[in-house]
């Protein structure tokens, strides 16, 4: 299995040492000729909006929104989340994304940077909770049909917000697992991989 990480601008380094743990091979992924060959792609936590304008800058844009319409599989954390969106709230009127999860996501929803914050969270296809930590997150406002909600905000002022979803063999959280080092969502995501048996032309 070969997992591709977004690596315009953000938090790489520890979605590779996540995927070394779980004894995965990774590519950084920086221009068009990286998606060949890849089973799945993790668009890691960062800056979406300048993500946003390095992607288009890069000439990425296109080739990432049309590998995944060809299905394949992808994981974002929070920024990453928020370029998966099918629309977006709260970000500049010149961002992109991607539109591979129908969502609406908004953008620094919980706050600011001292609003950053640890929970431990159910999240559906892991047993027992998940240690997830929040830095500058959005949150998830709206879900399609086909989109199943994975995790939740368990107490506190913001009770019931969605942070975990996924739509096929996509998902998304605004939490940071890479950052807790708990392996287990991405081993999650890896099993989505592993059933989805796609590689990218
Ligand atoms: N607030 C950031 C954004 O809007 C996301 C923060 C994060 O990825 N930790 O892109």
């Amino acid at each position: 299995m070969l997992i591709g990480i977004l690596a315009v601008q953000g938090g790489v380094r520890e979605h590779q040492r996540t995927l070394d743990e779980l004894n995965i091979e990774h590519r950084a992924v920086r221009r068009v000729e990286h998606l060949e060959g890849l089973n799945g792609l993790i668009l890691p936590g960062g800056e979406s909006t300048t993500m946003s304008k390095l992607l288009e800058l890069g000439g990425l844009l296109e080739p990432l929104r049309s590998a995944l319409a060809q299905g394949l599989p992808a994981y974002g954390t929070c920024a990453g989340m928020i370029l998966l969106a099918s629309q977006v709230l709260n970000t500049r009127p010149d961002a992109h994304w991607l539109g591979a999860i129908d969502m609406d996501v908004r953008r620094n929803a919980f706050g600011r940077q001292v609003d950053s914050f640890e929970a431990d969270l159910d999240f559906a296809g892991v047993e027992g909770t998940v240690p997830a930590v929040f830095i500058r997150a959005p949150w998830v406002e709206r879900v399609g049909d086909d989109v199943a909600v994975l995790s939740r905000v368990p107490s506190g002022e913001h009770a019931g917000a969605i942070v975990g979803v996924q739509q096929g063999n996509v998902m998304a959280t605004s939490f940071h697992p890479e950052v807790s080092g708990d392996t287990r969502v991405h081993a999650y995501f890896a099993s989505l991989v592993e059933q989805a048996g796609y590689t990218h032309p």
